[in-house]
């Protein structure tokens, strides 16, 4: 036979563009269109439907950016488009379709939302999906906000004004293409629907395959039958041509995918937070019109916070998703408040994205969602398996370890396994992606890629339009009617993400286990873009801390009102800060300086809780008598006050610097540092071990500034190359001493730093404040500490414990490493000696080591303090900071925890009548470190201590209480009963046994 296969190929593309895509809609026909631009903010549909319409012409200019219109449509359909007794005819049905004028994909640009006159949403538009159904018996009457959100250029990463309502401009920036009545033709849609499934399937064989030539001569048959001139009336012929086609089953050996409708909404990114809301409100009304018509279609949503914004701003689509959760069909999943960022995070914080998210699951669902669902965050915390246990969840889902740039992970199912022992049950879709559109390319790629082959059969593939929101279309709909079993193809079934675990637990009950951080060799920049959003997310977690403590307290010890409502309020924007584009940093400048504006407001509202609680704690009384009380939130004992209480300190100096050497020595007789005339560390040490921390031939607290231009995602990525050029700032505009501090000043660029290098008596930690003018573009300012010390690896800490990651590069694992991500402290240490460098606002770190000409080795640790990316905020990071920063020579991972605390928690002195206050709680083992002491989330009263072990051994402990409480018993982070590593005494001693990192949360029933 003589080869025509590309011959076919092109013929029936052109069929299909030309003949059968343009036959869809058979009919066109007018409405009536007005319109009214809101002047500012959006604003709610009974705001808008109040307001006075004026007429609108199709190609009319509209939309400033971030601007909205609304559209009233009305109309009848026309009447010869329906039989002699007013019917549509078999095979047709009536639509409105509405173009505000899309530049691009879905989610970012134009989009729009249909309302009913009585406010009920019906769907959304977007590109792919700009169709409304319409009652061909009813006269047409509806309003659209249309929503002129700016395309930021996500593809190119150049600059841009449109991230910035204030520099976005006020021209129209979209033309309205059209708004009409359209009749579409069924039977031509399905028949498109075939020839994109099958014809996807072809192309995606292999062209040695009988099964793609089968196809191909089916598509020829089709050809043949289907007349060009009338695809209407022999649509029906033609799908009939390819039914033998489709009636061939899948191998018996096809990978089986389990398909669940998806939206990955980020929570604010290219646009804002308020942006959001309405995206969520499009999609979801998208979504349950979808369920309406397709009841085995399944929708998996993640992220409480998105819930809640349509409880609150959409009350009846609420009502409508919640009738779907009952019937099976929109799926809450993931288990947390947001989305959340996992590298950074503390500890606390991580354990509230799942207390607060499955909290709402349960009072508003019933729900006890089962996974964790993180599709897109940036990389995930060795901690996250035992906080996902914790909180009573038995799955982990991600995807986002597909996009490493330097190794492939070895597993699509496994046993993830954290820094605790604690493992989870874990899957990465191999379709590589959370946003199919269940292309035949997408299928096939998944059966390629999924590691487990010979042993595990199923993966999952979650489909719809993501980011900026979309959601499933029907077409994705047609595909997963035609490929429940395809020769070629794997096969598919609709089901949602717990039927997918179950069964893939079930067929590979002993999975490879991988253990430790799951690293994104990507992205490496997110730990320090946009300082002050992390800053405040920082400072926001200690005052949260605080905060509980000290109401809990005053609860407890005074009766006071615990004020239950405004703590969840704040740690819900708290967590809702914590979404991937936000901390992250990664987000238009628009969601920054919400961000940096919501934390002020927040650090105010937690001010007067604690303020209120330490009124109550210390006394009322006034004049003669009062005293100088001290609170120290801190868990370890500091200045002779207890941790968690409160007593008449003994604070200590700081020591003032001498004149050294044409520089200043600091000593105070447990650590002595000499800076040197250019400001840097020249000698640092500790009397205890009379070792030398700075490594000969280096200086320490060396500014360093490099060239960072990466190759792509400027806020999200620091490319490996920027070490190639290094500008060390040893160049001081002024060295002198202002009381206690030595004070180096720096000017570089146009930019200017000044360091306040300080020493309190009796502390072990080199403390230096970097007041920071930053004025720089496209730079990474390093903050570096070369030790002598031989470090093969470097403890970084994170959530609830600390994470080893290797300062060598033996491979390729290793090397991609070359950015890490630390909480408080990062340190490095030789049997009996180790540095500790701590922080109260960073999170980017690199640490790597050489071998000297003597032979000994200098490990380096560096913080990276400020970026200044151009896409997709062009001023990130500009402006004012304040960045503190200590070092501790001599110091154990135990002083790096203390430290930790330390740089993160100050003690509050307030006057009183009070000259003490008992902690609520007290651990005899340092070792065990209280992370957080409230009362309960049911508001009954009971107090909730939750501890960990901080060192990476076993430890035990005991607990004292207090306070007078009738029981005391091991919860799940949700505070619900569990077995744990506690026992009680006879005379009510509380003895914990806990193993290395482990996690554990004390319910005292008052
Ligand atoms: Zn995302």
């Amino acid at each position: 036979m003589h080869d025509n296969r590309q011959l076919v190929e092109g013929r029936l593309a052109r069929f299909n563009d030309e003949r059968v895509t343009p036959a869809v809609y058979q009919a066109f026909a007018p409405v009536t269109i007005t319109a009214w631009t809101v002047p500012d903010e959006p604003v709610p549909f009974a705001d808008a439907v109040r307001q006075k319409y004026s007429p609108i012409d199709i190609g009319t200019a509209w939309g400033k950016p971030w601007g909205t219109m609304w559209i009233h449509a009305t109309g009848s359909i026309p009447k010869e488009w329906l039989d002699s007794r007013g019917r549509l005819p078999r095979g047709l049905a009536t639509e409105l379709l509405v173009d505000p004028g899309f530049t691009g994909g879905p989610g970012f640009n134009a989009e729009g939302l249909v309302f009913r006159p009585d406010g009920s949403t019906v769907k959304a538009i977007s590109p792919y999906n700009a169709y409304v159904p319409v009652d061909h018996r009813q006269p047409l009457d509806v309003y659209i906000e249309a929503a002129a959100n700016p395309d930021i250029g996500i593809s190119g990463f150049r600059p841009t004004a449109l991230g910035d309502k204030a520099t976005a401009g006020d021209g129209p920036i979209y033309k309205l293409a059209r708004v009409q009545f359209a009749l579409r033709n069924t039977v031509v849609w399905e028949l498109q629907q075939d020839i994109a499934v099958l014809g996807g399937l072809m192309h995606a064989l292999p062209v040695d395959l009988p099964r793609r030539h089968e196809i191909l001569r089916a598509f020829e048959r089709m050809l043949d039958i289907v007349d060009p001139e009338d695809v209407a009336g022999t649509a029906a012929a033609g799908r009939a041509a390819l039914a033998d086609a489709f009636a061939k089953p899948a191998y018996a050996s096809a990978h089986n995918l389990i398909a669940v409708g998806h939206a990955h909404i980020d929570s604010a990114w290219l646009w804002p937070i308020r942006e959001t809301i309405r995206k969520c409100a499009r999609t979801f009304s998208n979504m349950v019109d979808l369920m309406d018509r397709y009841p085995d279609f399944t929708f998996a949503c993640s992220s409480a916070q998105q819930f809640a914004w349509i409880k609150e701003h959409y009350p009846e689509l609420f009502t409508r998703i919640k009738a779907k959760v009952r019937a099976g069909q929109f799926i809450p999943v993931g288990s947390m408040w947001v989305e959340a960022d996992t590298n950074m995070p503390g500890g606390e914080a991580m354990a509230r994205q799942f207390v607060a998210g499955k909290r709402f699951f349960l009072d508003e669902f019933g729900l006890d969602t089962l996974e964790a669902w993180l599709p897109d965050s940036f990389g995930y915390s060795a901690a996250l398996p035992q906080i996902v246990k914790s909180a009573g969840a038995d799955y982990f889902l991600t995807q986002k370890i597909s996009w490493n740039q330097t190794n492939r992970m070895p597993h699509h199912t496994f046993a993830w396994e954290g820094i605790d022992g604690t493992r989870v049950f874990t899957h990465f879709p191999p379709v590589d992606k959370y946003n199919s559109e269940l292309h035949a390319n997408d299928l096939a790629h998944a059966q390629r890629n999924y590691r487990e082959q010979g042993v595990g059969t199923v993966s999952l593939i979650p489909f719809g339009y993501g980011d900026g929101g979309g959601g499933a279309t029907r077409e994705m709909l047609a595909v997963t009617e035609r490929v429940r079993s395809l020769e070629g193809s794997p096969t598919m079934e609709l089901g949602t993400p717990i039927d997918f675990f179950r069964r893939a637990e079930a067929e590979y009950p002993t999975p490879p286990v991988w253990s430790g951080e799951l690293y994104l060799e990507i992205h490496r920049g997110t730990y320090t873009t946009q300082a002050n959003t992390k800053q405040g997310n920082r400072r926001s977690e200690h005052l949260l801390r605080e905060a509980e403590l000290w109401a809990a307290t005053a609860s407890v010890r005074a009766g006071v009102e615990y004020p239950y409502a405004e703590l969840e309020e704040i740690w819900h924007l708290v967590l809702l800060q914590q979404f991937h584009d936000i901390l992250p940093g990664s987000s238009i400048a628009w969601v920054h300086h919400d961000a940096e504006r919501n934390y002020a407001a927040i650090a105010g509202r937690l001010e007067k809780v604690i303020a209120a609680a330490l009124a109550a704690l210390s006394g009322k009384g006034s004049g003669r008598g009062r005293k100088a009380l001290t609170f120290n939130a801190g868990p370890f004992d500091r200045d002779g006050v207890a941790g968690l209480g409160a007593g008449i300190a003994e604070p200590a100096d700081e020591v003032v610097p001498q004149k050294y050497r044409r520089g200043y020595v600091l000593d105070n007789g447990v650590i002595r540092a000499v800076i040197s005339t250019k400001g840097l560390i020249t000698s640092l040490t500790d009397y205890a071990t009379g070792r030398e921390a700075i490594a000969p031939g280096t200086v320490g607290n060396l500014l360093q500034l490099h060239r960072d231009i990466p190759n792509q995602w400027d806020a999200w990525d620091i490319d490996e190359f920027y070490r190639r050029n290094v500008t060390d700032l040893t160049t001081v505009e002024s060295l002198s001493v202002d009381g206690d501090e030595v004070v180096v000043e720096r000017v570089f660029g146009k930019s200017r730093i000044t360091q306040r290098l300080r020493l309190a008596a009796g502390s072990a930690a080199l403390e230096i404040v970097n007041d920071i003018d930053w004025q720089e573009s496209q730079k990474l300012l390093k903050l570096a500490f070369p030790v002598d010390v031989h470090a093969d690896r470097s403890a970084s800490e994170t959530q609830f414990g600390h994470v080893f990651r290797p300062t060598h590069s033996n491979t390729s694992w290793d090397v991609a490493k070359f950015e890490i991500c630390a909480h408080r402290w990062v340190h490095v240490g030789e049997p009996g000696y180790g540095v500790a460098v701590a922080n109260d606002s960073t999170y980017g770190h690199d640490i790597g080591r050489r071998t000297r000409d003597d032979g000994g080795t200098t490990t380096t640790i560096r913080l990276s303090l400020l970026r200044a990316p151009h896409y997709p905020d062009p001023t990130a990071d500009l402006g004012h900071h304040v960045l503190r920063v200590s070092i501790s020579p001599g110091a154990s991972i135990a002083d790096a925890v203390a430290e930790g605390y330390r740089m993160n928690l100050r003690p509050r002195t307030v006057r009183g009548t009070e000259s003490s206050v008992e902690p609520l709680v007290r651990v005899s083992n340092p070792a065990v470190v209280v992370e957080a002491v409230k009362l309960a989330e049911d508001r009954s009263g009971d107090v909730i201590v939750r501890m960990y072990e901080s060192r990476g051994g076993k430890a035990e402990a005991m607990l004292t209480a207090g306070f007078d409480y009738s029981s005391v018993e091991c919860t799940d982070l949700l505070e619900r009963t569990t077995d744990g590593p506690v026992t009680v005494g006879a005379e009510g001693a509380i003895t914990l046994r806990l193993r290395p990192f482990q996690l554990v949360t004390l319910r005292f029933a008052t």
